[in-house]
């Protein structure tokens, strides 16, 4: 059986690697899987294509009975945020997230508004290749699909409820705000303006062929938003992915603070000054151990699983005591809200823990330990990735270590991460150290042990 799911849904380059024609027999699959009657909520993010792969994904499911609900341009925690409070039985979101222009995706979302668990996933899946499809009779095919275009709305509400108002009007901000000319540009803006924000976009309007920067937020992409930043003595800058689910940092210096940092800042607020929040964090291997050192002497636990929102999502629902999961990209989830990850929400609480701690954002950050990071990746296969991954274990087996997804070594000075990547025959090694020197040290290490076995 033939796979279409890659870690975030189907994802591919518009009009070679997703076509019409497989929209329309996925929404058949989607449909199918939900079953007649069920109320479906699909929208979009800006990307070329989208309305072209709606309309077909709308058509499968009009054919197996089910009814659609239109939102049109929205972020994806708009959608599934609108899926989880207002009883639909699931949704469709059209979109590439942070992949580069050209290319677009579709994601099914459960009624709880998360992702649909993998298990799901192969249920579609098996639907989409064995062609299953239920095609009901011309009385079930009676109504259209219809408008719904209260998503934003009910998200902006949704966010803005749970933050202190009054407090971060009292403190007139100004943020600028870079939502790569995509669907965060309907949402931010206004939810920062509705709390008092004077807001200043960048890459503001909507536009498909992203003339602004590509659509994931990165030091370098950023660049330039962080210039504008200093150049207004603005509180704070935000970067968004195309679909709004992240939001990357830039602090009142100009410095991007990637994520796993604004999760141990945003952590540590919530869990001073929501005692009665739960007392446990949930992060994927890859994010840094910066959490650790600001959470423990809280005495609040991290959980470190594997690499993948979903199942980030799907284990603080199961377990009920989450005080937030995160990402080290940006994507953080705040359960109050909803389970999954969130740049506007992001956006608010940031905005929040700066109200209420009268100084600079940078200040902040600055307390953190500071760590040097390396990101690399060494070609390879699979199988050698394992191996590489086993002589990892052993030479650092005096150390703590977490064996979940590849193996993360933790210790006081230093931690590193080896592990296969999920989609590609890569293997991914991050290493932070408290010196440059140390960190360079390291990365020697694994890639002397990688040469060992790839030889
Ligand atoms: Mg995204």
């Amino acid at each position: 059986m033939g796979r279409l799911f890659g870690t975030d849904g189907v994802r591919g380059i518009i009009n070679r690697e997703l076509t019409p024609q497989q929209a329309l027999r996925l929404g058949q699959a989607i449909g199918t899987f939900f079953g007649e009657g069920a109320k479906i909520l699909i929208g979009r993010d800006v990307r070329a294509g989208g309305y072209m792969i709606e309309s077909a994904v709308t058509a499968g499911l009009l054919s197996t009975g089910v009814k659609v609900y239109r939102a049109g341009l929205a972020p994806t925690p708009a959608i599934q945020y609108t899926i989880k409070t207002q009883d639909f039985d699931g949704g469709v979101i059209i979109t590439a997230s942070h992949n580069p222009p050209e290319y677009n995706g579709i994601k099914v979302i459960a009624s709880d508004g998360i992702e649909i668990p993998r298990e799901k996933e192969r249920e579609i899946e098996d639907i989409y290749f064995e062609q299953r499809f239920r095609h009901v009779p011309w009385k079930l095919l009676l109504e259209e699909a219809k408008p719904y275009p209260y998503v934003n709305d009910i998200y902006v509400r949704g966010v803005i409820e749970k933050v202190d108002k009054d407090l971060i009007r009292s403190r007139g901000f100004k943020i600028v705000i870079d939502p790569a000319n995509s669907v965060g540009a309907l949402t931010s803006p206004r939810i920062a303006r509705e709390l008092g924000v004077k807001v200043i976009t960048v890459n503001g309007h909507l536009d498909p062929s992203f003339p602004g920067r590509l659509p994931e937020p990165t030091t370098e992409t950023l660049a330039e938003t962080a210039r504008i930043v200093v150049s207004l003595s603005a509180d704070l800058g935000i970067g968004h992915d195309g679909d709004a689910d992240r939001a990357i940092v830039i602090d009142d210096k100009g410095r991007v603070q990637w994520g796993d940092r604004t999760a141990a800042i945003l952590a540590k607020y919530l869990a001073e000054k929501h005692p009665e929040l739960p007392r446990k964090v949930y992060t994927a291997v890859s994010s840094s151990t910066v959490i650790e050192d600001v959470l423990k002497p809280l005495g609040i636990e991290v959980v470190w699983l594997k690499v993948g929102s979903v199942d980030i999502s799907r284990t603080m629902q199961r377990n009920k005591d989450a005080l937030c999961g995160f990402e080290e990209n940006g994507g953080f989830m705040y359960p109050p809200h909803q389970l999954v990850r969130d740049g506007g929400m992001t956006l608010a609480l940031l905005l929040e823990l700066l109200a209420r701690e009268r100084r600079k954002l940078s200040e902040i950050y600055d307390e953190l330990p500071k760590y040097y990071t390396i990101k690399t990746k060494i070609p390879m296969r699979r199988e050698q990735a394992l191996k590489v991954v086993e002589r990892v274990k052993e030479y650092f087996k005096d150390y703590r270590q977490i064996t979940i997804d590849g193996v993360k070594v933790i210790t006081d000075e230093f931690w590193l991460l080896v592990r296969p990547s999920g989609t590609e025959p890569l293997l991914r090694i991050m290493l932070e150290a408290k010196s440059e020197d140390r960190a360079k040290e390291l990365l020697e290490t694994v890639k002397r042990i990688a040469s060992e076995v790839v030889g």
